[in-house]
């Protein structure tokens, strides 16, 4: 099989510096990276050679809270999309997909999906009937009667959005809508655990009871599936590390208990300071941006010490929200940068390594190292020198997914190299 030969790559593997190497492709593997320390890589005429002259490659991203159907979010009164068809639901979360990847992001981890949409479109990629990221599958809000997102009808009309949430009260209830969850495919439950952050509850609420979170846990552990929630104060997100939560979203109020609980849990925290940071923007001046710049504040402060200390910290947020357009993602990496006092190379290894570990990919991807899956990116720029160079689409010469390229430009660099000659 002819192998992808990347010589003279700036190699930034997610955890050092940048470091000149060449990198081995072999169908969905990186078969080799060797530098001056690691001896020579070994080619012949059939394999493709692409000098990159200094080029950086990378492993490819994840965006770990996403809603591939979301569009416009909150335009519209309630039940907030949930009325368009499923078909149509399931097209614009297909082409959503597609735009990640276009991104740099070859992993998704799903915060939530209606209709089965996201099992529905990773079965589509499998068959090659669409083009997207490695997907890992939510599905319905699994929540209780009259939690923040069951706002949908009044009980009167006797209709529900039962695509959307999954309404359950009581432990055994949880359990069986878990249960329900994972036989329709999904891999990762979302749990609104309390108000804040922008849902009407406040912060301080619950919307579930700490044994029915424990109970929906369990449940999903037992069968392999993980959990996640909506947590916005210290409390809350202390007794869900405690029980057992995968990935601690938004999390409000983590304070230096939460550090502790969460480096020693490995719960993972997804900050989504982005929504924040533009809505601050759009809606400057008004009671909702000064409580979401409290927010912003106090996430911003404590996250380079969550990091030191082992917080394992991700990249994603609630894109398709009106006045948050999808395709924006890689906006968040400089944000980090410019308002929490943390190197590009840190935010870069939270997109990747960290990124990789929480979909369970943990030493298979999310770095570039002999034995990975080639999820990587080429990249024109140096991303850990100014990171924003990630931001522009145009900056990414070759997205390799599984070893598959979906985006492929390598060839214009031999012939710009060519021309300079
Ligand atoms: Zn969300």
């Amino acid at each position: 099989m002819p192998r992808t030969v990347l010589l003279n790559a700036n190699v930034l593997d997610g955890r050092n510096p940048g470091r000149m190497a060449t990198v081995v492709v072999e169908g969905n593997r990186i078969a080799a990276v060797t530098d001056a320390s690691g001896g020579q890589a070994s080619w012949d005429d059939a394999d493709r050679l692409i000098d990159l002259a200094g080029r950086t490659v990378m492993p490819g991203m994840v965006l770990a809270h996403y809603h591939a159907t979301y569009k416009d979010l909150g335009l519209t009164p309630s039940p907030f999309g949930l009325e368009a068809k499923p078909a149509l639901q399931s097209i614009r979360a297909a082409s959503n997909y597609r735009l990640a990847l276009d991104c740099g992001f070859t992993g998704v981890i799903s915060a939530g999906s209606p209709n089965g949409v996201d099992v529905a479109v990773k079965q589509a990629i499998a068959e090659g009937a669409a083009q997207g990221p490695r997907i890992m599958t939510c599905g319905r809000d699994v929540g209780t009667t009259g939690h923040t997102n069951d706002k949908s009808f009044p009980s009167h009309w006797q209709i529900g959005a039962s695509g959307g949430l999954a309404i359950c009260d009581g432990e055994d209830e949880f359990r069986r809508a878990v249960r329900q969850e994972i036989k329709d495919g999904v891999e990762i439950i979302k749990i609104f655990a309390t108000g804040g952050h922008g849902v009407p509850a406040p912060a301080d609420q619950w919307q579930l009871s700490p044994a029915e979170l424990a109970a929906a846990i369990q449940a999903a552990d037992e069968r392999g599936a993980k959990v996640r929630a909506h947590l916005s104060n210290s409390a809350a997100i202390l007794t869900a590390i405690e029980l057992g939560i995968h990935i601690v979203d938004h999390g409000d109020g983590f304070d230096q208990a939460c550090i502790d609980a969460a480096s020693k849990s490995g719960a993972f925290l997804a900050p989504s300071l982005h929504f924040p940071k533009v809505m601050m923007q759009m809606a400057a001046g008004t009671a909702y941006a000064d409580a979401m710049r409290d927010d912003f504040d106090q996430m911003a402060a404590i996250l380079a010490d969550a990091d030191a200390a082992g917080v394992k910290i991700l990249l994603g947020d609630d894109y398709g929200a009106y006045g948050f357009d999808h395709g924006l993602y890689a906006e968040e990496l400089p944000l980090y940068v410019e308002h929490a006092g943390v190197s590009p190379l840190t935010v870069i290894r939270w997109a990747t390594v960290n990124g990789a570990d929480a979909m369970g990919l943990a030493g298979q991807a999310g770095e570039i190292a002999p034995g990975m899956l080639a999820d990587l990116l080429v990249v024109d720029g140096d991303p850990s020198a100014d990171i924003r160079v990630l931001c522009d689409r145009d900056n990414l010469l070759a997205i390799f997914r599984d070893g598959v390229a979906y985006k492929d430009d390598l060839d214009a660099i031999e012939r710009l190299a060519i021309a300079a000659e």
